[in-house]
């Protein structure tokens, strides 16, 4: 049995989206800006999409833009509000436990020169809203905060940072809803959002196609230049199958979100139960209710190498994490975890455990027996 336990990482293509995907590339493979009729219906195909993914969020088809991903559309928000706020404020607030897209573009510009303020968070990996208000000021450019942490699944109280960002003006509130998109709900003109990155393949749609929300008030400028595709704002020819793809991911991960949700807390909430009596000593690292989101929990496996038990469990062709797939190739511990206060050795011993609909309970029953052997026998051997 092979158990796929990494879909925060990335997902599995539904048939579907693949499908599209293949007609795309062998029959209508015209390029959106030809003229003739070819181009002309690859052009439909990325305005259906469009206006499927601005459905999903309430928005208008002419807010979402495309892009390769939920790293260019952290990197368009915040390079872009930076630059276009740049008389108004050299102030960015974030947080520290956003993915290394919003972290490490933050960097860049503190490096020229902007005032990064980052929110710490409790053991619970939640932000103090208090703090957002103590560092809000007039100088203040971008308000850049994840909606759900990608590596213990945290949701921040995005609606009430919306709510205090709307008494400033001249301020753009960005929120990475790259692992909430599809899973809870998220619309940006009602939680006073002003930009939103989102990503295929966490859906179930293709790799290298993601998109990015902005209200019709933002005026950023591009970080690709050419022949002014995407509302100027993201040169290139369009990516039509990624984008045939997205919409199909879309289309099938919307239309039956509350079955899926529902089959996902089922299968997280029977393994979670039966684990805590399967395995002693462990810690859960995140919220074992709605504040958490459905597909992610993290667990502390302590006196065990979390590195080891991910090779031992892949023996049983059973997939999980240490933590986010981007840092997991990176020498050093967790930022996240670090920063909700856990020790080395609770660090250390830290799985990721993330969900689809596609999981069973007898697969679930599958890795709680493979576990529990996998953790006794590296305790064994590291206590020797
Ligand atoms: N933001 C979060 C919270 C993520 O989890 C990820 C991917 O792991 C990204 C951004 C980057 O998205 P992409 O892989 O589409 O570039």
């Amino acid at each position: 049995m092979l158990v796929y336990l990494d879909n925060s990482a990335t997902t599995q293509p539904y048939s579907q989206v693949l499908e599209a995907m293949v007609d795309c590339y062998n029959i209508n493979y015209g390029n959106p800006s030809s003229l003739h009729k070819m181009g002309v219906e690859a052009e439909k195909k990325v305005k259906v999409a469009r206006n499927k993914i601005a459905a999903s969020l309430k928005a208008n088809n002419n807010e979402i833009i495309f892009t390769s991903g939920g790293t260019e559309s952290n990197n368009t928000a915040i390079f872009g509000s930076a630059k276009a706020l740049k008389r108004s404020g050299k102030r960015i607030i974030t947080t520290c436990i956003e993915h290394p897209s919003v972290l490490n573009a933050c960097k860049v510009l503190e490096e020229q020169g902007i005032d990064v303020k980052y929110l710490g968070v409790d053991g619970n990996g939640l932000i103090d809203i208090e703090e957002i208000e103590a560092y809000l000021n007039d100088d203040t450019s971008l308000v850049t905060i994840m909606h759900a942490n990608n590596e213990v699944g945290t949701i921040q109280p995005i609606q009430d940072i919306g709510g205090i960002k709307k008494k400033r003006e001249n301020v753009y509130f960005h929120v990475d809803a790259v692992q909430t998109y599809s899973k809870i709900p998220i619309f940006p003109k009602y939680m006073e959002i002003d930009l939103l990155s989102i990503s295929a393949h966490k859906i179930h749609g293709p790799k290298g196609i993601g998109g990015l929300y902005l209200n019709n008030k933002v005026n950023i400028p591009p970080l690709i230049y050419g022949g002014q595709q995407e509302n100027r704002l993201r040169s290139g020819t369009e990516n039509v199958p990624g984008i045939v793809g997205f919409e199909k991911a879309v289309d099938k991960s919307f239309s039956n979100l509350e079955k899926h949700v529902l089959k996902i807390n089922e299968v997280k909430a029977y393994f979670l139960n039966n684990i805590k009596d399967a395995i002693k000593d462990i810690k859960i690292n995140s919220f074992e209710d709605q504040r958490c989101v459905p597909h992610i929990l993290n667990i502390s496996f302590l006196g065990v190498k979390g590195e080891v038990l991910l090779h031992m469990m892949e023996q049983s062709d059973i997939f999980v994490s240490t933590g986010s797939a981007c840092s997991s190739k990176k020498k050093g511990q967790s930022h996240v975890l670090k920063a909700m206060g856990l020790n080395d050795e609770e660090i250390e011993g830290a799985i990721r455990f993330s969900f689809s609909e596609f999981n069973s309970i007898e697969e679930m029953d599958y890795v709680l027996e493979h576990l529990e052997k996998h953790v006794k026998n590296i305790r064994k051997i590291l206590r020797k």
